[in-house]
């Protein structure tokens, strides 16, 4: 992606020239070679290090405008990054908007809907909602922000009951590439709308959003762990079973090999353990029911599956909380038959050279199929493979060519398609597999719309990959 040359029209201008017109905005700005520079890029994802020109704190979202304006002005590009678990653009010669400072929190229990700052990340949300018996659509990790998640589409622990995070959204207050502070819902701006749910950071900052919450304050859920030699018997047991499960049933396996850390409890510590996770949205008695059948499929080295509260969410997948430099790689399924079982157990089962720490299949369908219409494209798919490799070397290569591997050994049974949330690389590539030609080529005309210079750093990515 180029920086400097997407912006049509007007010359990009001098870093120093930049900083000032910033500052004399009023703005709160970190340039390199500042603590708050440095705090502010890193993120959770350590092999995703962004090093823009400058980065701006804002007060509000007016001040995210502000920037936007100051963009299309003086001709530099503008990122996003709230917490770095997505891989983002490089940001290399841009601005990077830091959302933590947006940090509003409003809960309506009456309306069961939460207005949330695009500074807020799930626990916020799920612990400002307990006390009122309401719970929310979040992603496996509570650390995760809420916008940056409900922008990718957001596949939740919850999902086959209460369908995805972007089903949730009432309204998006915006600010979109020409600089203006919009709101987008169903009646209001519904263009901008479809966009911004999967569509990610493409067609506009996210400052706030209003979505519902869910009526629902325990849950029958957790994870169960399993030597990773009964990954066959578990994985088979997993996938006849869970095509029967009800839609009040959601849940993910995941072939774990986690290095030796004291940290982790002794039983998965550098152990090749494969873990399921359970969400149950009925009760516990049922949830237990639903669950024996599973549970009976090998000796369980781990059973943390029981009645949790809701804003004990984060129990469900046990997601790492500390940064680490990681490499991904993914694609959805269609079905799950005996073959796609095969492919996984010959590349991440017992038997397997796996580089990994973690291959994972996330059970679709229920709730997700349902909803209206958006950029997000995958509401028929049934099954999502994740990879999950360590990117030190030399296990960052090998975890690539593995990933890479994996993906091409389940393409018979693959829609092709792939996760905007489970982002890789931004390529042409990328962009059909997330959004399929026709919503690719709607995503670029919303995004043009609003960004006719090309000032954000999501329509800059999108046209670098698609001109
Ligand atoms: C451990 C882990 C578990 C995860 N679990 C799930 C899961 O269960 N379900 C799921 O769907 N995803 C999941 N994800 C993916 C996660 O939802 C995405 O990476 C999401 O983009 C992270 O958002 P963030 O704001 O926290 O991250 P950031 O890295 O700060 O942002 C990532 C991208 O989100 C977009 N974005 C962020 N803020 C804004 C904004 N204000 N306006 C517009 N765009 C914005 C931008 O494109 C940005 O580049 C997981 C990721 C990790 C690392």
């Amino acid at each position: 992606m180029s920086s400097t040359s997407t912006t049509s029209g007007t010359a990009t201008t001098g870093g120093a020239q930049r900083l000032t017109a910033l500052r004399d905005a009023g703005l709160v700005v970190h340039a390199p070679g500042s603590d708050a520079y440095d705090a502010l890029v890193s993120g959770f994802n350590l092999d995703n290090a962004v090093s823009p020109a400058a980065v701006v704190e804002p007060a509000d979202a007016h001040d995210v405008a502000t920037v936007v304006r100051l963009g299309n002005e003086l001709g530099f590009g503008v990122g996003v990054r709230l917490t770095g678990h997505g891989l983002s653009p490089a940001l290399d010669d841009q601005v990077m908007v830091h959302t933590g400072t947006l940090s509003e929190l409003h809960v309506d229990p009456d309306a069961r809907r939460a207005r949330v700052g695009a500074g807020v990340v799930w626990q916020q949300v799920l612990d400002a909602a307990a006390p009122y018996g309401l719970g929310a659509v979040a992603g496996s990790a509570p650390a995760v922000g809420v916008v940056g998640y409900t922008t990718g589409g957001g596949v939740s622990p919850v999902g086959r009951t209460y369908g995805l995070g972007i089903d949730r959204v009432r309204s998006f207050e915006v600010v979109t590439g020409d600089g203006s502070l919009r709101e987008a819902s169903a009646e209001e701006d519904p263009d901008l709308y479809w966009a911004l749910r999967g569509g990610r950071g493409t067609a506009g900052i996210v400052t706030a959003v209003e979505i519902e919450l869910v009526e629902q304050a325990e849950l029958y859920a957790g994870s169960m762990f399993f030597d990773g030699a009964d990954a066959p018997a578990v994985l088979r047991a997993w996938a006849s079973w869970s095509a029967a499960l009800p839609e009040a049933a959601t849940t993910s396996l995941a072939f774990m090999r986690l290095p030796p850390l004291p940290t982790l409890p002794p039983p998965l510590a550098g152990r090749f353990t494969v873990g399921v996770r359970f969400a149950w949205t009925g009760s516990a008695q049922e949830g237990a029911e639903a669950l024996a059948p599973l549970r009976a499929a090998a000796t369980p080295v781990l059973d943390g599956i029981g009645p949790i509260p809701f804003a004990a969410f984060g129990a469900i997948h046990m997601d790492p909380v500390d940064p680490m430099p990681v490499v991904e790689d993914h694609t959805l399924l269609a079905e799950l038959p005996d073959g796609a079982v095969d492919a996984l157990l010959a590349l991440a089962g017992p038997e397997a050279e796996c580089p990994q720490i973690m291959v994972e299949v996330r059970q679709l369908g229920g709730a997700m199929r349902h909803g209206t219409d958006a950029a997000f494209a995958h509401r028929a798919a049934g099954f999502s493979v994740h990879s999950v490799g360590l990117a030190v070397p030399p296990v960052r290569d090998a975890a690539l060519g593995h990933g890479a591997a994996l993906v091409e050994a389940v393409r018979p049974w693959s829609t092709g398609g792939r996760l905007p949330n489970f982002a890789t690389r931004g390529d042409a590539d990328w962009y059909r597999a997330a959004y399929g030609e026709t919503g690719v080529a709607r995503l670029r005309e919303v995004a043009l719309a609003h960004d006719p210079r090309g000032v954000l750093a999501g329509t800059r990515a999108l046209r670098a990959a698609t001109d």
